[in-house]
């Protein structure tokens, strides 16, 4: 009975049983959105099992989310302050299409840009916080991007603020060229000038962090955090088997590789973040 019982909870049938479309020989209707494949284990998940952290319940992979929903997971409420809004983008290269790419971006997301940037609070404590999206042009780092950051460690390291970065990107933005680039030397920059403030800076690798991210502030912090399962790197998998001419192991460049080889410091999953953050900010001095 069980087996049937599962039907209702799986499978959504329009009303009068009927169905929109040119199969409609009385099968049941699966929309797409019930269901969601695992990226890590390939395993066909029930949307809802899933929850509000979105992890698999049978790998423990965490599903990427929005910055938005990051928000809501990891501050205390209400505490958030976003800043740095007022930075745009020049469109150097006059990029085709890249302005219309940026506006529509805007719209589907309700991001500023790939990254969000600002003032916050967690358990309490007040804090510097960077959330990167992967929605927004696979949060590649533009001057846009790279100019938040920089502004966030400099009012972090004026403010006395400890400083907090979800990192998540495909590399450098294209459409910007070597002015992308150059985020990653400007915000290293400002990294080590909180650093020397003796402030603390922890970073946290999500599902992908790639390129110039990688290879500048997501690798700097003084506690080096991922999410199960992310991959984490710098060029990609075939890139690399290609120029090496070897085969990669399965599990390469993925988070539980990077602890057993030493690039990270720890894997918590997304339901823990918090607590570990609060806990990793109380044990550092918290803000001055
Ligand atoms: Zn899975």
């Amino acid at each position: 009975m069980a087996l049937f019982s599962k039907k209702d909870k799986y499978i959504r049938i329009t009303p009068n049983n009927s169905l929109k479309g040119p199969s409609s020989n009385n099968i049941p209707e699966v929309p797409d959105e019930l269901f969601a494949k695992c990226p890590a284990c390939k395993h066909l998940i029930y949307q809802k099992d899933l929850g509000l952290a979105k992890i698999c319940p049978e790998c423990s992979y965490n599903f990427r989310i929005s910055a938005q929903e990051r928000l809501v997971l990891t501050v205390d409420e209400g505490s958030f302050q976003e800043l740095f809004t007022e930075i745009d983008t020049k469109d150097p290269l006059h990029f085709p299409a890249y302005k219309e790419k940026l506006r529509k971006t805007r719209q589907e997301t309700g991001l500023h840009e790939a990254v969000l940037t600002g003032k916050a609070r967690v358990k309490g404590q007040p804090i510097a916080l960077a959330i990167m999206d992967s929605r927004f042009i696979m949060a590649s780092m533009g001057t846009v991007v790279g100019e938040k950051i920089t502004a966030l460690f400099e009012l972090a390291t004026k403010k006395g603020l400890p400083l907090i970065i979800f990192t998540a990107s495909g590399g450098a933005r294209m459409q910007e060229g070597t002015l992308s680039l150059m985020q990653m030397a400007k915000v290293s920059a400002a990294v080590k000038k909180h650093s020397n403030a003796g402030l603390f800076y922890l970073t946290i690798l999500t599902d992908p962090t790639t390129g110039g991210v990688t290879a500048s502030f997501a690798m700097q912090g003084d506690i080096i955090i991922a999410e199960p399962q992310s991959l984490v790197g710098f060029a990609g998998r075939r890139v690399i088997e290609t120029t090496v001419r070897e085969n990669l192991p399965e599990d390469f460049q993925k988070a539980e590789f990077l602890l057993a080889h030493g690039f990270i410091d720890t894997i918590v999953k997304r339901t823990d973040m918090r607590d570990t953050i609060a806990y990793l900010v109380a044990f550092h001095g918290g803000s001055r």
